[in-house]
């Protein structure tokens, strides 16, 4: 069996925020910048934090995030090859000023 993990369908996601705090592990962040073409910063998996919890799948009103199986001989799974990883902002997800709480 091989490891699970989230990925986004970038055409379905919408930028509403609302995956962030429903992962434990902060692997759904947006990137610190905007690329060119789009409007907001789009939220990515970190594969690198991604334990494939699937804690957050549900959490997706446009149903953008799904699973992917990862064969643990894949020479691409990103937790047994970790090389560059794009830039994330911090989200404060708790507390009186966190995105969970507005
Ligand atoms: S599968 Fe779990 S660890 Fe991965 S992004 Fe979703 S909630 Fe976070
Ligand atoms: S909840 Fe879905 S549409 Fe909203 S940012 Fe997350 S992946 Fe995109």
């Amino acid at each position: 069996m091989g490891q699970a993990m989230v990925a986004i369908t970038a055409e379905d996601c919408t930028g509403c925020d609302l995956c962030i705090p429903h992962c434990p592990f902060e692997a759904l962040l947006p990137l610190l910048q905007c690329p060119p073409g789009f409007k907001k910063r789009p939220i990515i998996v970190r594969d690198e934090a991604c334990v494939g919890c699937l804690s957050c799948i549900g959490s997706c009103p446009t149903d953008a995030l799904h699973e992917i199986v990862i064969p643990l001989s894949s020479k691409q799974s990103p937790l047994l090859n970790p090389g560059e990883h794009p830039s994330t902002e911090i989200v404060i997800r708790w507390g009186p000023e966190g995105i969970s709480s507005v």
